[in-house]
């Protein structure tokens, strides 16, 4: 711009600084407005430098403000402009005076808008904020501005404007962070299979999802509400147990699970899964929000219940059946004893059979005292013959009788055959086992048995059990038994081992 008169082509002032060049005298700057020429120094010379009047100290707040300050002429000359706009055009307040936007911004569609929209401005005579944007010069960043545009007067009457920008493209970029956040927690909201709660803890509301409404059958335009609103939809019944689960979580522990049951607006109740995480802190560690999601799971539930009633059932029957095992095992245990008597015992005399005579062996310590008495009936097919069966059973009852009645407790009687008998008699000599024999052949002898008033007879064949052993004793007694018959029968004969 060309400096001519010697006042300040912007207020008129005469109150200005020149420098004399080759050219001639350069303008530099007025004290009154601040406006400042091309050619002025960046670091004024002391000489220079204008004392500090408010036009200078207006010129510095102008040049150190953050936001870009101008003044522009219907033409949008620049008149004034700060450091700010200078940066973001890339150029100094001094040789922006006079230029326009044009000469700075490629963007001509932006530089129309700039020119028609203060041209509007001026005409309305009206203070204006509007929003903008500015294309940086040596990035070709688009920035943001909120500017404030007020209409003013020359000196001369002319129409200027004062605009005074705020960038506002970082703010701007943070809203639009936050927004895009926001939708993205919406649509996750919205889309979410879950019933999802997000709990603002200092204001003590809670936010939902449809999914959360829908669960619980609510209006799903609910979507926040207060925390007591939530703490009254769980049951009574697990609502404390809720509660303490939750302030665990509040405590430390930072997040919880949760399985209860919530009462639905239609008066259903079902079973939900609950998580719940602390998911914020204020500065002071203190938990501020937290969020968390629910699933019903009823079903599961109701499985669960229906197995664990059937398992009480089965448990229940088990424990009868076992029962009715454990009874009947007793039983059986009994019977099987009873069976093992029986089988031990001789089904028509009672006294005891070959079986009991090996299980009693088992137990036994036999040794030189121990006597082997074989017995047997004498011509006892002739009493079966001649009386009949039963008469010969009521013999052989009878003999046993005769038989066991007159042993010593620990002595053995056995019915080992048909009509034959062993005894084993403990603690005796020979000559005292040959006297029991006798006295038993006597005692036989005497029994009246058969219908006619007669009786039978019996042969013994004794022996005592020797090193040998018990089988070789038998069969010496044997042996015995069988001399006694061929020497006429109803007597005793003994025989010694070895
Ligand atoms: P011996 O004097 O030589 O011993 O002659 P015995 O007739 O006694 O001997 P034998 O071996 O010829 O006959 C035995 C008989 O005993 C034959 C059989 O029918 C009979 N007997 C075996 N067991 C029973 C039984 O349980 N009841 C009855 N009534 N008779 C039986
Ligand atoms: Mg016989
Ligand atoms: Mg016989």
């Amino acid at each position: 711009m060309e400096i001519s008169q010697q006042v300040c082509p912007y207020c008129g002032s005469s109150d200005l600084v020149f420098s004399e060049d080759e050219q001639g005298r350069c303008f530099l700057g007025c004290d009154q407005c601040g406006a400042r020429g091309p050619g002025a120094p960046s670091q004024q010379e002391a000489s220079l430098q204008p004392g500090f009047g408010s036009e200078s100290l207006l010129r510095t707040v102008i040049d150190e403000s953050p936001d870009i300050i101008m003044l522009k002429d219907w033409d949008g000359h620049f008149l004034i402009c700060n450091r700010a706009l200078a940066r973001l055009y890339g150029s100094t307040p001094e040789e922006m005076v006079g230029k326009t936007d044009a000469d700075y911004n490629p963007d001509a569609e932006q530089v129309r808008f700039y020119r028609e929209n203060i041209q509007t401005v001026m005409r309305g005579g009206e203070l204006e904020i509007v929003e903008e944007t500015s294309t940086d010069a040596s990035t070709g960043e688009v920035r943001y501005f909120q500017s404030i545009k007020k209409p003013l007067k020359g000196p001369d009457g002319s129409d200027r404007i004062l605009i005074i920008a705020h960038d506002v493209t970082e703010l701007r970029c943070a809203y639009q962070l936050i927004e895009e956040k926001e939708k993205r927690y919406a649509y996750a909201m919205e889309a979410a299979g879950e019933g999802i709660w997000d709990w603002d803890i200092r204001n003590n509301r809670v936010r939902h999802n449809p999914k959360w409404c829908e669960l619980l059958g609510l209006d799903d335009k609910l979507l926040m509400h207060d925390m007591t609103v939530l703490a009254n939809l769980i049951h009574p019944d697990d609502r404390n147990s809720m509660m303490t689960a939750v302030q665990h979580a509040l405590d430390g522990a930072g997040e919880y699970t949760h399985e209860h049951r919530m009462l639905c607006n239609d008066g259903r109740e079902i079973w939900v899964y609950d998580r719940g995480r602390v998911v914020e802190y204020s500065g002071s560690g203190e938990p501020v929000r937290m969020v968390g999601s629910i699933s019903d799971v009823t079903m599961r539930k109701e499985v669960e219940q229906r197995l664990a009633e059937t398992n009480r059932i089965i448990e229940a029957s088990n424990e009868q059946l076992e029962r009715q095992v454990a009874e009947r095992t007793a039983e059986l245990a009994s019977l099987n004893r009873e069976l093992q008597q029986l089988a031990r015992k001789d089904a028509l005399t009672g006294i005891g059979n070959r079986f009991q005579l090996q299980d009693w062996l088992v137990g036994q310590t036999l040794d030189s005292t121990t006597a082997l008495v074989m017995m047997d009936i004498d011509h006892f097919k002739h009493v079966n013959d001649q009386y009949g069966h039963k008469c010969g059973d009521q013999v052989l009852k009878a003999v046993a009788k005769c038989l066991s009645g007159h042993v010593r407790q620990g002595d053995l009687v056995a019915r080992i055959g048909g009509e034959e008998f062993l005894l084993v008699l403990g603690g005796i000599s020979l000559p005292q086992a040959i006297a029991v024999a006798e006295q038993l052949r006597s005692k036989i002898e005497e029994l009246v048995v058969l219908p006619d008033g007669l009786g039978v007879t019996a042969s013994f064949g004794v022996t005592m059990v020797a090193a040998e052993g018990f089988d070789q004793a038998w069969s010496i007694a044997d042996t015995a038994l069988y001399q006694a018959k061929r020497e006429g029968r109803n007597r005793v004969v003994a025989s010694i081992p070895g």
